[in-house]
């Protein structure tokens, strides 16, 4: 996580939440807000819009889930009124169903002192249990796009009460095509509300999109887009095509003490990566948008648990998957664009801990590593070839 500390670091106490909120983060070891909390969280207690720019890894979660959960509480008498009937108040969009489950699970750990209900909702599986949890009621509601206005469609979500009004991943949102669903999404929203929008990067697109949705916002920003974070080595091997299994199987022996991500550019390429390498009986699995819901949540509380040590993911797991103690992450393809080399090494180096990147270049894909360079301003360092 990339730091830009103050000389005397703030506390969670002078942010001002509250008891149940603080008790919550003390029990996740919290010791200090994190810069985006210590910038966001006043701000977006004080009902301000806000354009956060910050990466995943940056604890952009609580920036915006405790100013949430504190402006609910200070409503909480009006809850109190309703209590049989829970009118969804807070909405938060995520552009990945692992995205979703993430949120949901920080709002699990950072309410949990509260009565505030939560519920998340993505595709990819079947939608009973879900419409089960909306009938119950919810306070905040956590979606993926096209399953929220799914839902909205077939009569079981109304978005007519919303006042906080969360798009997270804005940038990750818009590559995946989903700016109609968000455009129908914000028109079903009363006008008065507030919004926070989140993003990694700062496209035209996302200029244009804060513009029209948010009003006279705070912006909030704490790692550049170009930035790589400095606790992460990197090193590039320069290896032809067909040679890069072999590559891959002599890294993955030399580095066994670590947890490995591999990336792939294709979900064939992650199959065939992951078949060849459980062959040499290095254990591992695949992830990407060919799996069913339920298999990639298996692999990724496998993985986060530690029951399996390398994954296979194509860049479906890029963005927003927060993995504890990932060593190494593996570019066994260079990506197509270089702000994903970015966000797909910061998997790893999170929370303060060292990470490594290693990527695979191929004569093909110089152009790629030029880019990654002219982005990130550094020169990555040329492994030696394993003999
Ligand atoms: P996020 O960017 O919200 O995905 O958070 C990344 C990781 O940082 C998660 O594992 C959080 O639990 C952790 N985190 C969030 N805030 C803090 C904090 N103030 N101190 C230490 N870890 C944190």
């Amino acid at each position: 996580m990339q730091m830009h500390r103050n000389v005397i670091n703030m506390n969670f106490n002078e942010l001002k939440i509250s008891q149940p909120v603080l008790k919550a983060v003390i029990e996740k070891k919290y010791e200090t807000p994190t810069p985006i909390q210590e910038k966001a969280i006043p701000v977006a207690m004080s009902g301000k819009d806000l354009f956060g720019i910050a990466q995943t890894g940056t604890g952009k979660t609580a920036a915006y889930a405790i100013p949430i959960i504190e402006q609910l509480l200070n409503k909480s008498s009006d809850c109190q009124v309703n209590r049989e009937k829970r009118f969804i108040k807070a909405l938060i969009l995520a552009p990945t169903r692992e995205l979703a489950i993430q949120i949901d699970e920080s709002f699990t750990d950072y309410a949990k002192y509260t009565s505030l209900n939560h519920v998340v909702i993505y595709g990819g599986t079947k939608q009973k249990s879900q419409t089960d949890r909306l009938r119950r009621g919810a306070d905040i509601l956590i979606a993926t796009p096209g399953r929220l206005i799914d839902l909205i469609n077939q009569g079981f979500i109304r978005l007519n009460n919303i006042e906080y009004f969360v798009l997270d991943e804005a940038d990750r949102m818009l590559d995946m095509g989903f700016i109609h669903d968000i455009n129908r999404i914000v028109q079903l929203l009363p006008k008065k509300r507030q919004t926070m929008l989140f993003s990694a990067t700062m496209p035209k697109s996302i200029l244009a999109i804060s513009k029209s949705i948010l009003v006279n916002p705070a912006t909030v920003e704490v790692t550049p887009e170009s930035s790589v974070i400095d606790t992460i080595e990197q090193q590039v091997y320069i290896v032809e095509k067909p040679q890069k299994l072999n590559l891959l199987v002599e890294v993955l022996n030399m580095r066994l003490d670590k947890s490995v991500l591999i990336f792939s550019r294709t979900k064939h390429g992650a199959d065939k990566i992951t078949r060849v390498l459980n062959k040499q009986q290095i254990s591992c699995a695949a992830i990407h948008s060919n799996k069913s819901q339920n298999a990639r949540q298996t692999v990724l509380n496998n993985f986060k648990a530690g029951r399996i040590r390398i994954i296979v993911a194509t860049d479906i797991a890029s963005r927003g998957i927060d993995i504890a103690n990932l060593g190494l992450v593996i570019n066994y393809d260079m990506p197509d664009v270089a702000e994903t080399y970015v966000h797909r090494i910061g998997r790893t180096g999170r929370a303060k801990n060292h990470g490594m990147a290693l990527s695979f270049c191929s004569k093909e894909e110089r152009t790629m590593m030029r880019d990654i360079q002219k982005l990130t301003g550094q020169k990555l360092p040329i492994a030696k070839a394993i003999a």
